[in-house]
């Protein structure tokens, strides 16, 4: 690919997920429905439809309600009064729902975030909004586990951070190879996370998940 075509293709991806992407109305969003309901082989103007179109907008404004969020002003407000507790501080079982990107379906699932404070901490809440900010768009979850370990390590600029997530993809158990109960673990180890083994572990055991050991995404 010539320099060219890559600047041109960088440019093409940074603007598709620019918030200055023009909206579309909300009538159009609900023809879109109308569209999609016929493509499933049903008639939108029957009488138990003739609503859905604006319910599957609404719905999609709690769906992918992290788009209106900015990550990192979550994390702002930091504490730095923390009387030189310098431990590890986790947040585990994170239940989050999100949506696959190829398939727009949900993925359902359970993050653990820890960091490991240099000066400053944030309100325990703030983690589970973290996730909850990336988790509310289209994803995969190899780039959200990556989005929340990285931008939880550029704000508060701790000495590691970690972070698994556990979830089930509904593309996965409702359609292609029908395999229900299978969960994909992804993690993000970062700092002394990915330097000092035994902070690694201790974060495994208090998420109780020795299994990613051996499957840590480092
Ligand atoms: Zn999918």
């Amino acid at each position: 690919m010539s320099e060219e075509k890559k600047a041109g293709k960088a440019k093409q991806s940074k603007s598709t997920t620019s918030a200055t992407l023009a909206r579309p109305s909300r009538a159009e969003a609900e023809d879109a429905v109308r569209v999609l309901l016929r493509w499933a082989g049903d008639d939108p103007s029957r009488e138990g439809l003739i609503d859905t179109p604006a319910r599957v907008t609404r719905a999609y404004e709690e769906f992918f309600a992290g788009y209106a969020v900015d990550p990192r002003d979550i994390l702002s407000r930091t504490f730095s009064e923390v009387d030189g507790y310098d431990e590890m501080i986790v947040l585990k079982d994170i239940r989050f729902e999100s949506y696959c990107e190829h398939h727009m379906v949900p993925i359902i699932g359970r993050a653990h975030v820890a960091y490991l404070p240099e000066h400053r901490v944030v309100g325990i809440s703030k983690l589970a909004r973290l996730v909850d900010a990336f988790a509310k768009r289209l994803q995969i979850q190899e780039k959200m586990t990556a989005q929340i370990a990285d931008t939880l390590n550029d704000v508060l600029q701790p000495k590691g951070v970690g972070v698994i997530l556990e979830a089930a993809h509904q593309c996965m158990s409702t359609r292609g190879v029908h395999k229900a109960g299978v969960e994909m673990v992804t993690s993000r180890m970062l700092g002394t996370f990915r330097t000092d083994p035994s902070t690694r572990r201790e974060f495994l055991s208090i998420v109780g998940n020795p299994a990613a050991m051996s499957v840590a995404n480092t």
